[in-house]
Order: C-alpha cells, then structure tokens, then sequence
C-alpha cells in the first residue's frame, strides 16, 4: 500500500492510545483512576446549554459563514477587548472546530516545506506534528538550565534563516509554568525583528494560580497594525469546561485571517453553527464557573503537590496554572512509556508519558478528578513503585499481590 511520506512521519499519539485502552478496561468494570485526562468535570455553563437548545429547538440548523457568525465574532471581538485590551475587527478573527483546527490552519496559511518552527519543550503533542503535517520542521527548544522556564538565549540558539515562527504555551501543557513577562517581551520583539509569526497559544490563560497572570502579549508588540504577525489562540474547552464542543478561534492580521478561512473552507467549513451558539453563550454569559474551576484546581493541585512530596523518589514541579502536574519519575523508570503501561496495567492507574511531551523519565499527572482519586492514584503509584510498601493492596473488593520488585 502506498502512503504519503508525510502520513508515513505522522506518529500514533500514545495519549490517546492510553486513553482508549483505560476506556475499553473501564467499561468492563476494572477500577481504573483517571490521572490522564485534559477536561475538567465540571458542567458545561448554564448559558452555554441555554444557547444551544433555544438554536436546536427551531429545528434550523444551517452552514454558517466559514469563520464563524457575526455573533460569534462579537463574542470573540469582546472577549480580547475584556481579556487582552485590544480591539480587533471582525476581518481579525477566525472561530474554528477548536483551537486546535485554528493553530493548524494558522500553521498551514504560513509555513512552506522545510521551514522551522520553535516551541519550548516539554509542549503539547500536537506542534510536533502539525508542523510535520505542513512538510515543516518542528524545533523543540529544552531550557539549557533544565527549568521548564525557557530564556531568550534558549530560542535565539535554536533560530536559523529557515525559522518562519515560533509557538508559546503559558500557562503551559504539560508544566504548568507560566513564562515570564520579560521572556514573552523578548520573545514579542524577537519576532519583530526577525520578521516572524508568534503563535501566543493561550487556551489555558484564565486557569492561573498563586495570584500570578500571565503575559498579555499585545503589551509588548510596537506594531499592532495590519503587518503584526501575533497569532493569538484561545478557546472555550478548558476554561468553559466545554471540551466536547469543539469551539476555538484566532486573532491576527486581516490578510492572515483571510487565508486561514479560506483553507478551514476546504476542509470543515464553518464550525457547527450549534457549538457556536454554546460558546457565545458561554463567553458572554455568568462567568462565575470559570473563577470556581480555577479555585477547584488550585486546590487539587496543593492536594496532588502534598501527595507527590511525600513521595520518595519523585519530583514534581509546582505548576502555576492547568490542570497538570509533570513529576519526574525516572528514578524508578528512565522509560516514561514503560512506567505509564506498567502503571495502568498493575495498579490501573492512567498516566502520560512524558516522552509525549517531549521529556522522558516524567509522567504528566492530572489533577482534573476529584480529590478522592488524586489521593487513591498517587498512593496506588506509590505501592506499586517502592519497594518497601505492604505486598498487597486492596481496591474495593479486589487484592492485588505485588509479583514484581
Ligand atoms: N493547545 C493546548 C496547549 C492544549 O492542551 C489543547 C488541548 N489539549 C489544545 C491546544 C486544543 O484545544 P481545543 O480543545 O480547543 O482544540
């Protein structure tokens, strides 16, 4: 069979495989701790589902303009007013089938084969290989300090004549960390002078910790008119808690925008003119549910940092906003694929691989669940990892003898 050499360099995501085999043993009733996921638990906002059955009970349900409704610009036009100072026209925004559909399309109005894009590492799964979707180079950047705070000198490094653009996460997926405001400034004006996109991927920007914000890009920019080459993505999923929905968008250049929606045509077309209803009503609704999910994982999170402290071997690093924790497990496996198999597989526990992430030996540990199963997972971790914890377990009903260590 023939394949595309881009196909071909497409890699399986080990998430989401883990995802399907925890699903596939949960459903035949095993005991499984989620400690993997990437959505909160909490409902979708009540103005969102208010949004959404008012459209569905007309029954008319249409294609909509291919980069969102006019009221769904509006929402996006005044949440980047609200939330970023800066007012943007329509022409400016792009909404998409997630934020996700908006930094591929993003990637693919801008990058030409073999052109190089740089993010920090650890980073979210998918740049490394939406930029390979475009026939371009990825180029992970690992702090030289070994932080997950990258320094200008780690991106000045990394930049060649083929570097087209950069990508930030902050709060970051899967740190936590929230990068500076002089890093952000000094990546903002590198760009401006190097002539290159900054994809600013914000999607977790209200979930922050500890009182700490972070940057707002815009602030640091000298130009903002129609040349400006700052991408900014955003999102419902996380901070709406609307994973399911599928509604994210872009701010950018008018040009850009333009050709963003003319490729987003050719492939989805507009996004579910349902799921835009929802995220209208949920960007311009109550906002109160997002301030009680940030205070929900703030708090999961001092339980998961208490749980891993306490844990001989590992260190964590205290995340400043998300829904994650990474902790660095390779004292007991330096093979972050290996840990997470053998911890679902013995304690049916679900964990990422760090490797996903750019950054073996650590496991990404999420902290969306309940109290309850943080402190359950953390301590089947833990029997299962030391070798001085009791030879047995008992999960409900069911003993679990250690036959290994
Ligand atoms: N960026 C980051 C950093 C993410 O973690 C995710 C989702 N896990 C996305 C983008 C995609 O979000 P969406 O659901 O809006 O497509």
């Amino acid at each position: 069979m023939s394949i595309s050499i881009i196909g071909r360099s497409i890699e399986e995501s080990a998430t989401l495989m883990l995802n399907e085999t925890a699903a596939i043993l949960k459903a035949k009733g095993e005991p499984i701790i989620h400690l993997g996921g990437g959505e909160p638990k909490s409902r979708a906002p009540i103005d969102a589902i208010i949004s959404f059955t008012g459209l569905l009970n007309s029954g008319e349900i249409r294609y909509t303009p291919v980069d969102g409704t006019v009221e769904m610009k509006q929402a996006i036009i005044r949440y980047t007013e609200e939330y970023y100072e800066r007012k943007v026209a329509p022409e400016n925004v792009i909404a998409s089938s997630g934020a996700k559909q908006s930094i591929m399309v993003a990637l693919q109005a801008i990058l030409d084969p073999q052109d190089e894009v740089i993010f920090p590492a650890p980073y979210w799964v998918s740049y490394t290989e939406m930029v390979k979707l475009c026939g371009a180079i990825p180029v992970p950047v690992h702090p030289e300090d070994g932080t997950f705070y990258p320094r200008m000198q780690d991106i000045e490094m990394n930049f060649t004549s083929y570097t087209k653009a950069i990508i930030l996460n902050s709060p970051n997926n899967p740190t936590g960390a929230i990068y500076s405001d002089e890093f952000i400034a000094g990546v903002v004006s590198f760009c401006e002078k190097n002539d290159l996109y900054l994809i600013m991927d914000d999607i977790y920007h209200r979930l922050c910790f500890d009182g700490k914000k972070p940057a707002n890009c815009y602030k640091y920019a000298k130009n903002l008119d129609e040349n400006s080459k700052i991408i900014l993505v955003n999102s419902v999923s996380k901070q709406y808690a609307m994973t399911g929905f599928r509604i994210g968008w872009a701010v950018a250049n008018k040009k850009l925008i333009e050709v963003m929606s003319n490729i987003q045509g050719h492939q989805t077309s507009g996004p579910p003119v349902l799921m835009q209803k929802a995220a209208i009503g949920a960007i311009t609704g109550v906002q109160s549910g997002v301030e009680s999910l940030r205070l929900t994982l703030e708090n999961n999170r001092n339980v998961m940092m208490d749980q891993l402290n306490a844990f001989d071997g590992v260190k964590p690093t205290k995340p400043d906003g998300t829904f994650y924790v990474f902790a660095d497990f390779s004292t007991y496996d330096k093979d972050s694929t290996r840990l997470s198999k053998f911890l679902l597989d013995k304690v049916r526990v679900l964990t990422m691989p760090g490797i996903e992430f750019g950054l073996d030996g650590y496991l990404r540990l999420s902290t969306c669940g309940s109290i309850k199963d943080i402190i359950e997972g953390i301590e089947r971790i833990k029997w299962a990892l030391d070798p001085n914890s009791p030879n047995e377990l008992y999960i409900g009903e069911r003993k679990l003898v250690r036959d290994w260590l």
